[in-house]
């Protein structure tokens, strides 16, 4: 029973962090419940899609990752900036 309470509270909090950095809460959730602490360390230290340079669509306003070539939300086409590549932001 303590076990079920830890996991809960440390996959919701994994879940919680990943939402915070633009993740999927519920995937997080569930790594959290699976795996409690490392769920929970894994979501504090990885990296995330937020951190990639993003822009704003200028049809509809929806920020969208710079490598983005087409608006998720409007479909527009969206030239592509002074940003580098992505082969070369990889790695
Ligand atoms: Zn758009």
């Amino acid at each position: 029973m303590e076990y079920a309470v830890i996991a809960f509270f440390c996959g919701l909090s994994a879940g919680v962090i990943a939402k915070i950095k633009g993740g999927s809460f519920w995937i997080w959730l569930l790594v959290g419940l699976v795996l409690p602490l490392i769920g929970t360390l894994a979501a504090l230290f990885m990296r995330w899609d937020k951190d990639e340079p993003r822009r704003r669509c200028p049809e509809c306003g929806k920020v969208l990752p710079i490598s983005d070539q087409v608006c998720m939300r409007c479909g527009r086409d969206l030239d592509f900036p002074q940003a580098p590549p992505s082969d070369a932001v990889a790695s």
